[in-house]
């Protein structure tokens, strides 16, 4: 609420006082707002000084300095009805009068807008305690409603308990009413009984002799009356109990009436009983009591029962879901049981079976044991036998090498025979070797070559098929493609010993350009052919033999028949260079001069000849002749197969015991290859090398076929190869010759040629191999080995 107090305004300048018309507000404002703002008295007295002291110019001069004085709304509505009382001819008064009023309209303005803010939020807050206040009491009225339906709930529910309590009420009342009947009948008849009193005193005297028996009436009826009390108890509320008893009493009256003399014994007895008929409607209403406590009690106890009946079924619902968790519980508990016993079942089935089974073991054991004890028994019996056939086994096996080591021995004897009858012969013995077909020859490439199986022919017959025709041939040995190296050496083993034993041994491989000739000869690193083969061989039996006093010396020399020019392969490949450089240059270098001296030994002037005392010597020279042979073939821009090569081993045996010497020479040769080479077209060197090769080679035919048919003349000065090997074709020597063939078809022509003067080679009869041995001194005599 808005106090008088709050609503101080500014207080108005104090020099509207007197002669205006602020006068008449002040004055106003002192009549109403009086006593209502002590604040504002001190102003209404300085202004009272300033009326005393001032005049009116000087009021309005302080009233500006006092701006900030307090505004009442008595003050504002003075201000408003205010009427400037303008003085003519001052004008500066007016002036100033209007200044200073509107200075404090201003400043009423001012307060009223200020007091309208505080009003509204005055009117603000009281709307929204107003708000809160009517929800508060439209939830009071809620509570109240509720409240009062509970009452009223209530009310109908004792309505309900006084319709019953007076219901039972107004029985207890009918009760009491004919209670009272009865006893204002009782009284009726009690005041004529009095009035019969006067009459039966006078009996009373007769009557008192009947006292005594109606004393015993009265124990009688007392007894009675007790019954009566008893059956009254048991129907407490039944009053029809009552009247009967009345109505007995009233017989018993009669019946004392009747009997005058026992009327007061009567009375008496009917007066207590009359008392004690109150006093069983006493005790009734007292029993009706103790019953509505009793029934109270027993409603109590029944809301107790019925509330332990709640908390039990509340339990007995929570044991009803204890049961059937655990009736599930149960029933998969039996589930589970019946599972086991099932695979218990099962188990113990599978167990009897088992140990049917094992008993079944047993008996196999058992049986099993004795076999095996009988086992043992023959085992022993034929580990006995065992060793008896193992020692019959070890005598046939010492018989049975003894027997091949008479076969090997047979055959080396044949072998030796062998070549005995083909020295005896003459021949230039020939060997054929067909080499494997190679993956250049392509896969299509046909096999022209197919050895007879003849007995007579068997190793060694070949037969060439070429455009469907057959040409067989038949050398003193044949080695097809799947020869090793080491079959073959075996072959020529028994002619490089023979060299050891001083003979002249020249073998020679023959054959077109790729048959195998150098293969054959020299071999690969890890299948060594028949050059490294012979020396270690030689080597090996040359030391054998200095166990019989032999001392061997072997010199080695290696050269390259190439265009009839001899090349050192021995020599420093700086001397080789020179001598090409040389000869080319027309300046006579190393001449390498053929020789044959009367021992029918060939020596080539300049031709270095090493010495060799080990393999790894000889290694190591065929080594550096492969690579003199190299360096050559890069320098004249030619191939290996376009030069004979030549490897020659001299062997000087002297046997200090004996005093014998021997003298021997293997000659080993790779040939060029024997392919005819086509003139046309070939110019300069080509030619040269072609017609050089055609002519040694022809050269080598004419010397062999000039042997055979043992003419007068051999030619053997026409090439440098068949001069150097003179002493070697010449009849002397052991000669061997390989021819190596090709087995696919583009080469047949070639091989066919190959074999043809294989065969004509072969026929030859060069004479008999003459071993060149002497004694110290000299001595003629032959030896054969
Ligand atoms: P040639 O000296 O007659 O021109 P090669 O000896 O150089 O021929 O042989 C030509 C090719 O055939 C070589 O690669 C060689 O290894 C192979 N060759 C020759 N003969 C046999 C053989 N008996 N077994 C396996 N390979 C062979
Ligand atoms: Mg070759």
């Amino acid at each position: 609420m808005v106090t008088g107090n709050q609503n101080k305004a500014p207080r108005s300048p104090p020099a509207k006082r007197r002669g205006t018309a602020v006068d008449v507000s002040l004055d106003k404002r002192g009549k109403i707002g009086a006593g209502r703002t002590t604040g504002r008295q001190p102003l209404v007295e300085a202004n009272h000084k300033k009326d005393v002291s001032g005049t009116s110019d000087m009021e309005g001069a302080k009233a500006s300095e006092n701006a900030g004085v307090v505004f009442g709304k008595e003050e504002v509505e003075a201000l408003l009805n205010e009427v400037l009382k303008l003085k003519k001819l001052d004008a500066k008064g007016n002036m100033q009068l209007m200044a200073d009023y509107s200075k404090r309209l201003k400043l009423g303005l001012k307060w009223s807008f200020q007091e309208q803010e505080k009003l509204q939020t005055e009117l603000e807050s009281s709307r929204k305690k107003c708000v809160d206040t009517e929800t508060e009491m439209e939830r009071k009225v809620l509570d109240l409603n509720s409240f009062l339906l509970n009452l009223k709930n209530e009310n109908a529910a004792l309505d309900e308990k006084l319709a019953k309590e007076s219901s039972e009420k107004l029985d207890a009342l009918n009760l009491h009413r004919l209670e009272k009947e009865a006893r204002v009948v009782a009284e009726r008849f009690q005041a004529s009984l009095s009035e019969d009193l006067e009459n039966i005193r006078n009996e009373k005297l007769a009557a008192d002799k009947q006292v005594i028996s109606l004393s015993e009436t009265y124990k009688r009826l007392q007894e009675y009356n007790t019954s009566l009390q008893q059956y009254n108890s048991k129907l407490q509320t039944d009053l029809s109990a009552v009247n009967e008893s009345l109505t007995k009493v009233e017989k018993e009256k009669l019946t004392v009436v009747e009997n005058l003399s026992t009327l007061r014994g009567h009375y008496n007895s009917l007066h207590e009983q009359l008392i004690s008929s109150r006093a069983s409607l006493d005790e009734a209403v007292n029993q009706k009591k103790s019953l509505e406590d009793e029934v109270k009690c027993l409603r109590e106890e029944l809301q107790k029962v019925r509330e332990d009946r709640d908390r039990q079924i509340v339990q007995v619902q929570g044991l009803t879901a204890d049961i059937l968790r655990r009736k599930e519980v149960t029933e998969k508990s039996i589930i589970d049981l019946e599972n086991l016993a099932a695979k218990s079942q099962a188990l113990q089935e599978r167990c009897s079976s088992q140990a049917e089974q094992i008993c079944v073991l047993h008996h196999q054991l058992a049986t099993a044991n004795d076999k095996l004890k009988m086992t043992d028994l023959s085992v022993i019996e034929s580990k006995s036998k065992h060793e008896e056939y193992e020692k019959t086994i070890s005598e046939l096996r010492s018989n049975l090498a003894d027997m091949e080591q008479q076969l090997i021995n047979g055959e080396k004897l044949r072998k030796k025979l062998h070549n005995t009858i083909l020295e005896l012969k003459g021949n230039i013995r020939v060997f054929c070797r067909v080499r494997p077909s190679l993956p250049d020859d392509g896969v299509a490439s046909e096999v022209i070559v197919s050895y007879p199986t003849a007995t007579e022919s068997l190793g060694r017959g070949i037969d060439l098929i070429q455009s469907g025709q057959k040409y067989p041939f038949t050398f003193d040995k044949v080695f097809n493609h799947e020869a090793s190296q080491e079959d073959v050496f075996l072959e020529i083993s028994q002619l490089v010993q023979s060299a050891l034993d001083g003979y002249k041994v020249c073998i020679f491989a023959y054959g077109q350009t790729g048959s195998g000739k150098t293969y054959t000869m020299m071999g690969k690193p890890d299948r060594r052919g028949l050059i490294p083969r012979s020396l270690e061989q030689i080597f090996q039996t040359s030391q054998a033999l200095t166990a019989q006093g032999w001392k061997y010396k072997l010199q080695a020399s290696m050269l390259e028949i190439y265009n009839e020019t001899i090349r050192d392969l021995l020599l420093p490949k700086s001397s080789n260079m020179m001598d090409v450089v040389r000869n080319e240059s027309g300046v006579a270098g190393r001449q390498y001069a053929i020789k044959h001296d009367s021992d029918g030994n060939t020596h080539v002037s300049d031709l270095t000849l090493v010495d060799v005392c080990s393999v790894r010597e000889i290694s190591s020279l065929l080594e550096q002749a492969s690579q003199s042979r190299s360096v050559g073939k890069t320098q004249m821009n030619e191939q290996s197969s376009r030069s004979h090569f030549v490897f020659t081993l001299r062997i000087f045996g002297v046997n200090e015991s004996t005093e014998q010497q021997v003298q021997g020479v293997l000659n080993l040769i790779d040939l060029a290859g024997s392919e005819r080479l086509s003139r046309s077209g070939a110019t300069g060197d080509r030619l040269k090398e072609t017609q050089s090769i055609n002519k040694s080679l022809s050269a080598l035919a004419d010397v062999i076929f000039a042997l055979a048919k043992k003419e007068d003349h051999v030619p053997f000065r026409n090439s440098k190869l068949t001069y150097l090997l003179q002493p070697c074709l010449g009849g002397d020597s052991k000669t061997l010759m390989f021819v190596n063939i090709s087995p696919e078809s583009s080469s047949s022509g070639e091989s066919l040629c190959s074999l043809r003067f294989a065969a004509r080679v072969n026929a030859c009869e060069i004479g008999i191999p003459r071993r060149q041995t002497a004694m110290r001194p000299l001595d003629s005599r032959l030896s054969y080995g």
